[in-house]
């Protein structure tokens, strides 16, 4: 069978690590590329490498980014020489992972290639693709006693620990972006795709601003079930509920999945899966046309995240009927 993901970085990876461990499947993870930066030179990309190193056993789980077993010593130096960014911490050994990737786009590689490279180390047991090869970034509005201005999504959650109030998330460049024929084929070949437990706005929300995304999603012939990031009104972890806030989505399951929306009137979801906690919302959700489960959301080891695999499966399974 074959599943292709909408994923972010932390929530992504963890449910893509237990999609993985199903015999049966063959995993696409089409990844938000928008948390992407250039700092020192080097092109980052979060949640790519938070997918490829969870996958690939080298992530920092504590952490949630970055390598296990790091060290920041090249980062010290560089703030030693009082270069900005800093505060965006790279790892020694992280830092590895970006002169490759950027020496290959430079030499003229597209990200999806490039990604592919690094993944030839890291066997992650999933194909990840970019969402795209075109620049894409995520820029926050926000306002404070320096007035109102737009920021890196990155300046605003690693800087400012999203302290400061958010108005508004605009993907710079995703007019002009397209998505990579990669990602096209895995959405319209998929048997089931799944849109991971990941930020609605800056993560999955950027995927689908590319435009071309949404429409193969409203059109492929597979089932299309997501999963809550939100357990009882609250996120697991990360900024999702000040970036609800700021797009006037109400932070429930339920206002989740209305923003995705039903695909009978023209959103994304066949199917969506709450939490226990939120059982009460699933008549709501029934109403509009979504199949909806109550399921235990949290995924705090690797068989958590394998039952939640297995319950979306079966979620698009009774949609296909
Ligand atoms: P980021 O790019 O690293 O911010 O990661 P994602 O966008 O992929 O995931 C962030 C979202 O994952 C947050 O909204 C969390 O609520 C959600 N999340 C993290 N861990 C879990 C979990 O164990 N279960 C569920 N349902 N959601 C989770
Ligand atoms: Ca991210």
């Amino acid at each position: 069978m074959r599943v292709t993901v909408l994923a972010g970085g932390h929530g992504g990876a963890k449910f893509l690590m237990g999609l993985r461990d199903r015999p049966d499947v063959e995993v696409s993870a089409v990844v938000n590329t928008a948390d992407d930066l250039v700092v020192h030179g080097l092109t980052v990309c979060p949640d790519l490498d938070t997918v490829m190193y969870g996958l690939g056993g080298g992530l920092d789980g504590e952490r949630g980014w970055g390598r296990i077993d790091e060290s920041f010593r090249a980062n010290e130096d560089l703030a030693a020489y009082g270069m900005p960014h800093t505060w965006f911490g790279l790892g020694d050994r992280d830092i590895a992972t970006h002169l490759v990737r950027s020496q290959m786009l430079g030499a003229g590689y597209r990200l999806t290639d490039v990604t592919a490279a690094l993944a030839e180390r890291w066997r992650p047991g999933v194909t990840i693709l970019p969402m795209s090869d075109d620049r894409v970034e995520t820029h926050v509005v926000v306002a404070d006693e320096e007035g109102r201005r737009a920021i890196h999504f990155q300046e605003w959650w690693v800087r400012h620990r999203a302290q400061i109030p958010a108005t508004e998330f605009v993907q710079v460049g995703a007019d002009a972006a397209r998505p990579t024929p990669e990602v096209l084929a895995a959405l319209a070949e998929a048997d089931v795709v799944l849109v991971a437990p990941s930020n609605p706005v800056v993560s999955v929300g950027a995927i689908l601003a590319v435009p071309g995304i949404r429409e193969a999603l409203t059109t492929t012939a597979a089932p299309v079930v997501g999963i809550s990031p939100l357990i009882a009104g609250r996120a697991v972890r990360g900024m999702a509920e000040q970036c609800l806030a700021a797009v006037g989505v109400p932070c429930s399951a339920a206002g989740v999945a209305a923003h995705y929306g039903a695909r009978r009137s023209e959103g994304l979801l066949d199917g969506w899966l709450v939490a226990p906690e939120d059982a009460s919302v699933l008549p709501e959700l029934t109403d509009l046309g979504i199949e909806a489960a109550a399921v235990p959301l949290l995924m705090s080891d690797p068989g958590d995240a394998r039952r939640l695999a297995d319950s979306a499966l079966a979620v698009a399974q009774r949609v296909r009927g």
